[in-house]
């Protein structure tokens, strides 16, 4: 038999997560949150299923919580998207890109992304007939130099991934590499697939520069964003994708036949906690302390330690300290140290080891001072 994606294995994610379980290891691989859901927010999606919201939401989603993110998105990003027919609630981030990639890409179309990217574009292109066109991205603090980028064009670009803050290095794209994409895209067809999902996630002051703000980009953009970020839930795969109504439709074409609708006590309850909550204030100040608590702690180890500015994953680099490839360091850190980690060279499509690791720190401050404890043993 044909296989559709031969080179594909397990995700990353899976892999770590279950080896940190298998050897009851300190989890900072997969990036989620071990500390408990605001009991407001639970106590919202179990009133909604009381009150009998068990039933199919709406394809696009469940109207009043469509009406918050327009709400929001133009509170924050002066930027006008029709509950209607520009927003659709999706089955997490990964979903939403899965679905805007598939309403657009056929056989032959190339898809220019950022490496290290993370790891769902690149098979989701394959899996249509798409070409991936890479443009790898240089430490420490992994800037686009969008001269280069340049060079990637042809006539069959139909779409360039991007991803503020950045997954998994930490790194956020400024103004002026916005205005280098608007230029380099003007007056083309090139569709912007805007991954979002960590976007109330920034340090430093840092002005998260949503492509909502930029109208002659937004026109031609997808913009993806995640519950599942803003509320710690994230087994709760729950997000949504803001798009111009022309390009929605074609992606509702899609997400019907894929997840018809999302699940609704869930749409309900975060419809009716955002209504109150202070949580788009909360969350980048929340964030900024673990950054800045958890690179104390590791400036106790030996790594060496990346610029971080967004998103909640700090890099590492540890050639100083290892000859070994970042999947077998990665592993022994696991099994020797009792700490698990993500090996950067997971999110390349071409194989490439620059001794780079990825910690989550969106945990308990103690559950990172345990595993700094560990590592400090290095
Ligand atoms: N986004 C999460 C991360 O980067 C993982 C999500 C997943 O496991 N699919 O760690």
């Amino acid at each position: 038999i044909n296989t559709k994606l031969p080179t594909v294995g397990t995700t990353i994610f899976t892999v770590m997560s279950k080896l940190a379980a298998d050897h009851q290891a300190i989890n900072l691989s997969q990036g989620f949150p071990d500390y408990a859901t605001d009991k407001k927010l639970i106590a919202e999606i179990n009133q909604a299923m009381k009150e009998g919201f068990n039933q199919y939401a709406p394809m696009a989603g469940y109207l009043p919580l469509r009406e918050q993110i327009a709400e929001k998105t133009q509170n924050f990003y002066q930027a006008i998207y029709d509950p209607e027919s520009e927003i659709t609630i999706t089955a997490g981030g990964t979903q939403a890109i899965f679905t805007a990639i598939n309403a657009f890409i056929t056989a032959g179309d190339e898809v220019i992304i950022f490496e290290p990217a993370y790891d769902c574009y690149a098979p989701t292109i394959k899996l249509l007939g798409g070409l991936v066109k890479p443009f790898e991205l240089q430490a420490p603090d992994y800037k686009i130099d969008w001269e280069m980028v340049k060079k990637l064009f042809s006539a069959n670009t139909k779409m360039i991934i991007i991803n503020s803050p950045h997954n998994p290095t930490g790194s956020i794209l400024r103004k002026e590499d916005i205005d280098a994409l608007i230029k380099l895209t003007k007056d083309t067809d090139i569709l912007i697939l805007s991954d979002e999902v960590y976007e109330h996630i920034i340090f430093d002051g840092e002005q998260h520069q949503s492509v909502a703000l930029y109208p002659e980009l937004a026109e031609r953009s997808f913009i993806v964003a995640s519950f599942g970020k803003l509320l710690h839930t994230t087994g709760w795969k729950i997000g949504y994708c803001l798009a111009p109504a022309k390009l929605m439709a074609e992606f509702r074409k899609v997400h019907q036949f894929n997840v018809f609708s999302v699940n609704t006590p869930m749409q309900v309850g975060i419809a009716n906690y955002l209504s109150t909550s202070n949580i788009y204030l909360e969350i980048p100040t929340f964030f900024q302390e673990k950054r800045d608590f958890f690179q104390q702690l590791l400036a106790t180890t030996k790594f060496k330690l990346l610029p971080c500015k967004g998103a909640y994953f700090q890099c590492v680099n540890y050639s100083h300290i290892s000859n070994e490839k970042d999947i077998d360091f990665a592993q022994k850190l696991i099994t020797d140290f009792g700490v698990a980690t993500i090996p950067i060279s997971a999110f390349y499509t071409k194989n490439v080891d620059h001794k780079v690791l990825r910690f989550c720190f969106a945990k308990e401050n103690s559950t990172l001072e345990k595993a700094v404890e560990k590592l400090k043993k290095l």
